[in-house]
């Protein structure tokens, strides 16, 4: 445990862990894998681009949390270095690049092609499923606490092409492969200060269990089963039991919020504008899954064109905290911010916006402006939730048919309605 890091170092640990890897591949390329494994294929090498881009997006400081898979499979780590690498969530979700070459030796029926491969493979589709739905649809958000990460990082295939994995192999290749393997495992937990190992299959979860007691590491280790169509297990709906599981070892907190839950708050909010003659737009501002601050327009009222109920918010938490704590605050709002608004909660850099239907008259995350595109660190935005019942409350308003508006207010609603958040 003598590693020392900096978490405010951030270019180095992505730098150290792949110094780590490549020495741990000089030693495992010294092993004789015996008479079964004909090809060794070695995606952190010869698609180094690739993962380098991986570490330095999603490894730039300590991890809580680290999923430890096995080996790389043909149509996952082997295209592009990336541990359940499938070459569609890693260009649409991972958002990675770069070129990649080929293996010194290539089998004919397991050819590498980068991230032009447009082969899915079910087990990297159903692992990054489940860090869309755990990120709350944002890569950023699910690496914010935790990494993937690969036990042994070597591709071997037989003679006919077939994924040959380290349980696989003979007892005595096994344990030069741990032996190695749990090193730098051990090196990677001490760097990234991880608390908490899933295991992704049994094979992992051993190894993990193995390096903690051997090592003297105080992580808690859980399992989750191997999304791998190869495991009967897995094809009942492998995505909500894992869920579920996260949920059950209270491994949830470390990745987004509830944003149903809370959009039904917002809403609510958003019903009691409605009732008071304001566009009906709420929001919320949610610090350690609790309402920090509470807002719904009040253009009306106030007579003031900027009072929209993500500037209220903004309001209330800077009177009671420091400017520090927007980094921890996902925005959740009913209708899509307007330019205003995004611009803003941009510039405080927010965790998150989250909102509910589109503004396509004023819509500065996309609608008609997209203020992530003119900001160097775009905060993660995802919309659409609960979309419906927030455009519902819009169109009342526009169509004035809410009973329960007082007549004075139904009134003065048009010459307002540009003030829509
Ligand atoms: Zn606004």
């Amino acid at each position: 445990m003598s590693m020392r890091t900096d978490a405010n170092d951030t270019y180095a640990i992505n730098k150290v862990i792949f110094q780590k890897e490549t020495e741990l591949l000089d030693k495992l390329l010294e092993i004789d894998y015996g008479p079964k494994v004909d090809y060794i294929y070695n995606p952190i090498v010869y698609a180094s681009q690739v993962h380098n881009d991986y570490l330095t997006k999603y490894c730039n400081g300590p991890k809580d949390i680290l999923f430890l898979g096995m080996n790389p499979g043909p149509w996952g780590m082997m295209q592009n270095g990336v541990p359940f690498g499938e070459c569609i969530s890693v260009r649409d979700f991972l958002q990675l690049t770069g070129t990649v070459d080929k293996p010194s030796r290539e089998h004919p029926s397991k050819p590498v092609l980068g991230l032009a491969c447009n082969r899915s493979e079910v087990s990297g589709k159903r692992f990054w499923e489940l860090a869309n739905v755990l990120g709350g649809g944002s890569a950023e958000l699910f690496f914010k606490n935790a990494f993937v990460y690969n036990y042994f990082p070597l591709g071997l295939l037989n003679s006919n092409g077939k994924n040959i994995t380290p349980p696989e192999l003979k007892a005595d290749v096994q344990k030069k492969i741990e032996q190695l393997c749990d090193e730098t495992l051990s090196d990677i937990l001490c760097l990234l200060q991880v608390k908490i190992i899933v295991g992704i299959g049994r094979f992992a979860e051993k190894r993990a269990k193995n390096v903690c007691t051997e090592k003297q590491h105080a992580c808690k280790v859980v399992f989750i089963s191997h999304p791998s169509p190869r495991n009967p297990a897995s094809n009942r709906d492998w995505l909500s039991a894992t869920k579920r599981l996260i949920i059950d070892y209270n491994l949830a907190h470390y990745f987004s919020i509830d944003k149903e839950y809370w959009m039904k708050e917002a809403l609510a909010h958003a019903e009691q504008a409605l009732k008071e003659g304001e566009v009906p737009v709420g929001c919320l501002f949610i610090k350690d899954n609790k309402i920090i601050a509470v807002g719904s327009n009040d253009v009306n009222r106030t007579r003031n064109a900027t009072r929209h109920a993500e500037m209220i918010c903004i309001d209330t938490v800077l009177n009671s905290e420091s400017a520090e704590v927007f980094a921890d605050i996902s925005v959740i709002v009913t209708v899509e911010p307007c330019i205003m608004c995004a611009s803003a909660l941009h510039d405080l850099r927010v965790r998150q916006i989250l909102y509910g239907c589109p503004n396509d008259r004023f819509g500065g995350c996309g609608s008609v402006f997209d203020v992530a595109s003119v900001h160097k660190r775009p905060v993660p935005v995802i919309g659409g939730i609960h979309s419906d019942h927030a455009m519902n409350l819009l169109k009342t308003f526009y169509k004035g048919v809410n009973p329960n508006a007082p007549p004075n207010k139904v009134k003065t609603k048009n010459k307002d309605s540009s003030h829509s958040s």
